[in-house]
């Protein structure tokens, strides 16, 4: 009831979210021609302030992945972040929520294609608090699915028509009585998440798949690394086997919506000992600062929704 009162932002208006509806004929619901990305504000208790993580950077990446679906969105990544500050004071929002930005071909047209589909662009929102419970390691499985391959779907576009294969992992996995699925890409070696990039700590060195390993480019990926190197950690890209994980000191997982979400066990081994690793715990704790404007060094990235 609340969330259908919520202040969405469809066909060019702010307008309340029960008002936001499209026909049944539409693109982008018959062939998952809509792309997508999903960010977040943090509440800070202490100046009652909203900070948006790093929106210029989500919607140039939106902006990116509608290109590569032939979409012509007509605002550009700035328009679309100051729509995104505009629907937190609409809504008065003094508490933790997430945007989901989209653009979706949205004609009533019948045929599976790219070109002479009319786009258009939506946000809504929610609060959002937890979306992975990060208060304990996570117990994940190897999934009997691959990951796309960028030459199947653009796994560098968040299209809505590839996360048909992340249901499919992610439902597996907890039908099967785990939290998370990671996936093989189609060459075998680790790709991601069913939501979230993946990190292995060797020896005090910090692992991640290079972006040919069918990955999404994550904004969260990204300034985990460059909060590595501020700390003095070095940070390799490069392809991770299966068995990697089963020997690695540390595994996590990292996504706007997971946030920092440490692995405690992967198909029934534990990793180290069980417990949250040392450098997964100051990677995760500084993040949860510099969400929220409190790092000096990268306060550019968290955005403050209220003047005061
Ligand atoms: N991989 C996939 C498949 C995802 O859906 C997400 C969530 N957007 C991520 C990784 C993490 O990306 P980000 O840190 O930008 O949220």
């Amino acid at each position: 009831e609340d969330q259908l009162n919520s202040v969405a932002y469809h066909l060019g208006e702010f307008r309340p979210l029960r008002e936001c509806n499209i026909n049944i004929m539409t693109h982008a619901l018959q062939y998952g021609t809509m792309v997508f990305g999903g960010m977040r504000g943090y509440h800070d208790a202490e100046t009652n302030n909203v900070f948006l993580f790093r929106p210029y950077d989500h919607f140039r990446r939106l902006h990116r992945s509608s290109r590569i679906m032939q979409m012509q969105p007509s605002l550009t990544p700035e328009q679309m972040a100051d729509i995104a500050l505009e629907l937190v004071r609409r809504n008065e929002y003094r508490c933790n929520v997430y945007f989901r930005p989209f653009i979706y071909k949205s004609e009533l047209k019948l045929s599976p294609r790219l070109h002479d589909v009319a786009d258009s662009f939506s946000i809504y929102t929610m609060k959002l608090d937890d979306y992975i419970d990060t208060s304990r390691g996570l117990n994940v499985a190897v999934s009997s699915w691959r990951r796309i391959d960028d030459n199947v779907i653009p796994t560098r576009a968040k299209v809505a028509g590839g996360y048909a294969n992340s249901a499919l992992a992610k439902s597996e996995a907890v039908q099967n009585g785990f939290d998370e699925a990671i996936f093989l890409d189609s060459r075998g070696f680790i790709s991601e998440g069913s939501a979230e990039n993946l990190f292995v700590v060797r020896d005090g060195v910090l692992i991640t798949p290079p972006n040919s390993a069918s990955i999404l480019e994550g904004i969260t990926m990204r300034t985990i690394i460059e909060l590595a190197k501020d700390e003095g950690i070095e940070v390799i890209r490069r392809d991770i086997g299966r068995s990697e994980l089963y020997i690695a000191d540390e595994v996590f997982f990292t996504g706007t919506g997971a946030q920092v979400a440490w692995v405690a066990q992967i198909d029934r081994r534990l990793i180290a000992d069980g417990a949250i690793g040392p450098i997964t715990q100051r990677l995760r704790d500084r993040y949860m600062q510099l969400v929220r404007g409190r790092d000096t060094k990268f306060k550019d990235w968290a955005v403050p929704v209220y003047a005061s």
